[in-house]
């Protein structure tokens, strides 16, 4: 195709194949008149379109030249074939003699051994292969690499039809593949369990493009330009804010947006595209389409990891170029929120309208997690491509306790989900007759269970539950959920009516644990190379006594004359927590000074989530008036394996025997110190967790509301000596984990303990 570089041929064939979209006619008859066009303009004999009919095979759905039996008949595997391979490496083919080609499959159907040359190019759309865009001549020629790069801008054309059902004929039966369309199943990581059944709504939904040939290169390539001023003002605003927590983004990411909204070779790319006859949308996904298949190639992870950074980049830049027809439409009551990876902040702030959630990143122990547990909202993490087999709106159901997710659910799928809904109904009944029984083991160990909690919504679950009362109140979740610091008079109203819907049953509450992934929109965020390892918790508190007291007199002032029993986070040293009770002890005279009514009594604990304090003297420990165990982050600090990051968090065990020996030093302690002591983290809420913890020594195990009854369940079932006996075995042997024996066991004895398996 003579020109290409220069835009004259590709706009030629542009403006051609725009009067063949704008005809009437299904999408067959589009089909065929586009691969007659493209064949007579490419002077080519052969044209084909292979679209995706399913993950793994290709369809031929349209051509000109070869056998016409063969379409819609011809199918062929995603590696296999010249065809199969374009699509599995998103990578133009081009060959004078495709006989000889590697990976060349003849195909009968189609009788192209008389065709010698062969040029095909990935029909991708955002880096999603959605099908193959083939030329054939019989004689041996070299295709140009203009004529492959006009090839590369009909198939950015022929993807944008394809997403947006351009092809289809808007029937039941549809001969065409439309883009995701099939049902998929997938599995990820159970963060939250339940089970959820709903319309998908994306986070950042796709962008869709239905003007994708320009219809003038000058105003097409003004609009970019306002586009690309409009991105860049956001991205410097950004970077210059102090608010960049506000944002939910980190600096680096920023700065390597603005790198890349700077660079000077994009934005040439982006002309090009636009030179060649693309509006100026399809140009900047015909630039992002090439990016990404060279990153994908790159073996270095951190450039991998930029690859999102350009994708959301280009995802601004459409947004722009599209204005208010980008934004996100309203989040819709009982839908499944989609997303990449979301912060525990803006969860809540869509707490009320979700029924489930599903991320393609994200961690089991993440605070996102926990705040969906805690809202007993399921929820799968690490869910592999997610965001981009969804359509907005498809039908969605999600097991949270396996982690599986259905996607456009066929009836047998539907009947089994549904099914499934009938036996947790069941348990649920099961959990509801437990309720005012005892958790006490057969060898007539009781165990006080206790509730996670964080939020007022979370208190009806309370009574409920069967809860002895709330073990650990996570105070930073009502400062995450709000735009602006709570004065002390609302949190103080905020502390009593906790305490209110508790009816005199004990309350533990936590002060402000933020820091990490817990941020305050309000808050100027310090950039800090390990923030899971920096400047959080009482460090936080310590170094700014004012917000720290404000919250303690908040405490004290809602508990009125009321118990009040509190403790601080992460202590890590001693003095920590001396220092920490010597500004409570100051606002406990403050308040007296001024005639102040002050709690009867007042209990203050440490948590014990790093290892460090786990080997503080007797002497700190007879100072507290309890010690929590805080697993989630002790066992991050243990096993030096970051809670956010699946990679590393999953290698580890909390039945791993050396976590155990640690647990079962700190409870042997603590007996002998007469010091009470608690277990206040997720693995508590794991029926054959908590069994091996109350093994180990541990009488108060505290866990969101739901978790209760299927522990108690379980903890009824067993005798704390046979636990013992297979600890002690297992240490015996040399084992990593208790866990294999452990399940053995509770599947030999018949128990109730499958609820979670890790
Ligand atoms: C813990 O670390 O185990 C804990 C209970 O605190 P959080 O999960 O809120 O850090
Ligand atoms: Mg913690």
């Amino acid at each position: 195709m003579p020109g290409t570089k220069t835009g004259g041929g590709s706009r030629t064939l542009l403006k051609a194949l725009r009067r063949v979209l704008a005809e009437p006619g299904d999408g067959q008859a589009r089909l065929d008149k586009v691969v007659r066009l493209v064949a007579g303009q490419l002077v080519a004999e052969v044209c084909s379109i292979y679209l995706k009919r399913d993950r793994s095979r290709l369809e031929l759905c349209a051509t000109e030249g070869l056998h016409p039996d063969a379409v819609h008949r011809v199918s062929l595997k995603i590696g296999h074939g010249l065809v199969g391979r374009i699509a599995q490496r998103a990578e133009p083919i081009a060959t004078s003699n495709a006989q000889e080609a590697p990976g060349f499959q003849y195909i009968p159907e189609t009788r192209e051994e008389a065709y010698r040359s062969f040029a095909g190019v990935p029909i991708q759309r955002l880096g999603e292969v959605l099908g193959v865009l083939v030329i054939q001549n019989r004689v041996a020629r070299e295709y140009t690499e203009d004529e492959i790069d006009g090839l590369e801008i009909v198939a950015m054309v022929i993807a944008e039809m394809t997403e947006a059902g351009m092809f289809t004929n808007g029937e039941e039966f549809q001969p065409i593949p439309q883009v995701r369309t099939q049902p998929v199943e997938m599995v990820g990581i159970a963060a939250s369990e339940g089970l959820a059944e709903g319309p998908a709504h994306l986070h950042e939904p796709r962008v869709m493009v239905f003007n994708p040939i320009a219809e003038n290169v000058e105003s097409e390539r003004a609009r970019l330009h306002e586009a690309m001023t409009a991105l860049r003002g956001d991205i410097d605003d950004l970077v210059r804010s102090d608010e960049i927590a506000a944002t939910g983004e980190h600096r680096d990411v920023l700065e390597a947006y603005r790198m890349f909204a700077y660079d000077k070779g994009w934005l040439r790319r982006l002309e090009e595209a636009i030179e060649s006859g693309l509006s100026a949308e399809v140009a900047v996904e015909k630039v992002q389409s090439a990016a990404r298949s060279r990153m994908e190639r790159i073996a270095d992870p951190y450039l991998r990891e930029r690859l999102h950074d350009l994708d959301d980049l280009a995802n601004r830049l459409l947004r722009h170029l599209l204005g208010a027809a980008g934004g996100a439409p309203e989040i819709q009551a009982g839908a499944i929120l989609i997303a990449r990876n979301i912060g525990p902040g803006e969860l809540m702030d869509h707490a009320g309208q979700i029924a489930g959630i599903v991320l393609e990143e994200g961690s089991l122990s993440s605070h996102a997690a926990i705040v969906a547990r805690a809202l007993s909202i399921p929820m799968v993490v690490q869910c592999q491509r997610v965001t981009r087999e969804t359509n907005p709106g498809d039908k969605v159901v999600v097991d949270g306790a396996i982690g599986a997710v259905s996607l456009r659910p066929g009836g047998d799928v539907l009947d089994a989900f549904h099914q499934k809904v009938v036996v947790a109904r069941q348990a649920a009944e099961i959990y509801k007759g437990l309720r005012d029984k005892p958790a006490l083991t057969l060898d007539g160990t009781m165990i006080a269970l206790h509730m996670n909690a964080g939020i007022l919504s979370d208190l009806p679950s309370l009574e409920g539950s069967g809860a002895g009362g709330v073990g650990l109140y996570r105070t930073e979740l009502q400062f995450m959920l709000r735009a602006s610091l709570p004065g002390r008079t609302e949190q103080a109203r905020t502390y009593a009516r906790v305490l209110d819907a508790a009816n005199g049953r004990p309350v533990i509450f936590r002060t402000l644990d933020i820091g990490s992934d817990k941020l305050l929109s309000y808050m100027k965020r310090v950039e800090e190379p390990n923030p899971a390892l920096g400047w959080r918790a009482i460090r936080l508190g310590l170094d700014r006594p004012l917000l720290f007291k404000m919250q303690l007199q908040a405490l004290i002032r809602g508990a009125g004359t009321r118990p009040l029993s509190l403790m601080f986070p992460m202590v890590t040293e001693a003095d920590e927590f001396r220092r920490a009770r010597a500004l409570l002890d100051e606002a406990l005279e403050g308040m007296k000074a001024r005639g102040r009514e002050v709690p009867s009594t007042v209990r203050v604990g440490a948590m014990l989530e790093t290892p460090a304090l786990a080997y503080a003297s007797d002497a700190f420990f007879a100072q507290t008036d309890f010690i929590s165990v805080g697993g989630n982050d002790l066992m991050q600090f243990f096993f030096a394996a970051d809670r956010e990051n699946e990679r590393v968090r999953q290698r580890y065990d909390v039945l791993n025997l050396s976590f155990l020996r640690l647990l079962r030093d700190i409870a042997i302690r603590c007996d002998r110190l007469d010091v009470p002591l608690s277990f206040c983290g997720e693995a508590a809420g794991r029926p054959l967790e908590a069994v091996a913890l109350a093994a180990v020594g541990y009488r108060s195990l505290s866990m969101r509301a739901a978790s209760i009854g299927p522990v108690k369940r379980l903890l009824r079932e067993v005798d704390l000596n046979e636990v013992r006996d297979l600890l002690a075995g297992a240490e015996a042997d040399d084992q990593t984990s208790l866990r294999p024996r452990l399940l053995d066991w509770s599947r030999e004895r018949g128990l109730h303990s499958d609820r979670y398996t890790r």
